[in-house]
């Protein structure tokens, strides 16, 4: 499933929307409230690959994921008019979390809107980080409609999950710390869903180093922007339920950065199957002793597959730890999952 897109161009990187400036401002702004999170060795990636693995454990960081990034950055770029109207957003999973988390640090006000669906401990989980919670219909585009509102008639801002300059300037600080530990990386292995992560990352080590490799790894349920590459522009794809299900979700059609990014920065895409998702997260846990969510786990899961062709000095990003423990019980005793 390895595909090789178009190359991206000798000076794509020179000049991306969001820059390497941009990024070095984000980490100045958001060092006092992330983690800095620390690399690995990963002695049993080696043996099995043959190549020198490490491993980024930003599953380590506040609320569980890298989300936490860009809200931050996003939050604390707003103007002060903005902050005193505060935030509102639908999200019940890591964005909605990194939201609330940054919202509260910044001591600005935030809504996440969710539909009746949601289950209750999803909505404590969110509560818990210090957001308000709102109950509004009966699926997420309902709950959308609830944001509007708040947009519309109180003035309140609203911070999408990735398609957003700080947003991705805020990811992208991810990259810059793996540079700042590791010099001559051959390749590196980033999540890719709506790609404000690889566009973050990607921009800052491309940016930095050039030649060193930056892969995309998705689901091949549902994957929307290995599908909008293929096709030229974005596209809508099915979404369907994995294991990765924090990797699911279009790109939006009217996708402002992350795809033109994607398409200038990223080396190659390459689609797991749930089987080798879930083999994934077994290794982080019985070799690496790490509990990882299924996205969070992906680029182990490549790593194991075979796919990544020379992988070299090698990083693998463990974005999220964000599961259902009881999820996660089955899919480390080896029991079949259905979803
Ligand atoms: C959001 C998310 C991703 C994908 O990030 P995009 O910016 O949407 O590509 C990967 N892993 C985890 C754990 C996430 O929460």
């Amino acid at each position: 499933m390895t595909r090789p897109h178009q190359a991206p161009s000798p000076d794509a990187f020179q000049s991306p929307p969001i820059s390497l400036s941009d990024i070095l401002q984000a980490q100045r702004r958001i060092a006092p409230h992330v983690v800095q999170t620390p690399m690995r060795h990963s002695q049993t990636l080696c043996e099995k690959t043959g190549g020198e693995i490490y491993l980024k454990m930003e599953h380590r960081q506040h609320t569980g994921s890298f989300k936490l990034r860009g809200a931050t950055n996003a939050v604390l770029s707003l103007t002060d008019e903005q902050k005193a109207k505060g935030i509102a957003a639908v999200s019940t999973g890591n964005h909605g979390r990194g939201l609330a988390f940054a919202a509260r640090n910044a001591g600005v006000r935030c809504v996440i809107a969710m539909s009746e669906l949601v289950p209750q401990n999803k909505r404590d989980g969110i509560a818990a980080l210090g957001a308000e919670v709102v109950i509004h219909g009966r699926s997420q585009d309902e709950a959308q409609q609830a944001v509007d509102r708040m947009v519309a008639e109180d003035g309140m801002a609203t911070i999408p999950p990735f398609d957003h300059a700080d947003v991705i300037a805020g990811q992208g600080t991810l990259g810059l710390e793996i540079l700042q530990d590791l010099a001559d990386i051959d390749t590196v292995l980033v999540q890719l869903s709506g790609g404000g992560l690889i566009s973050g990352v990607a921009a800052a080590i491309k940016g930095i180093s050039p030649k060193t490799r930056i892969i995309g790894i998705s689901m091949q349920r549902g994957a929307a922007m290995h599908a909008s590459l293929e096709a030229g522009k974005p596209v809508q794809v099915e979404e369907l339920p994995t294991l990765a299900d924090s990797l699911g979700g279009g790109i939006g059609l009217e996708n402002s950065y992350t795809f033109a990014m994607t398409q200038a920065l990223v080396d190659e895409v390459i689609l797991l199957s749930e089987e080798e998702i879930a083999e994934g997260v077994r290794h982080a846990y019985w070799q690496e002793e790490e509990i990882l969510e299924g996205a969070g786990a992906v680029g182990i899961s490549a790593l194991l597959t075979g796919k990544i062709e020379a992988p070299g000095r090698c990083v693998a990003i463990l974005s999220g730890r964000n599961i259902d423990m009881s999820m996660h019980h089955k899919l480390i005793s080896g029991e079949m999952v259905t979803l």
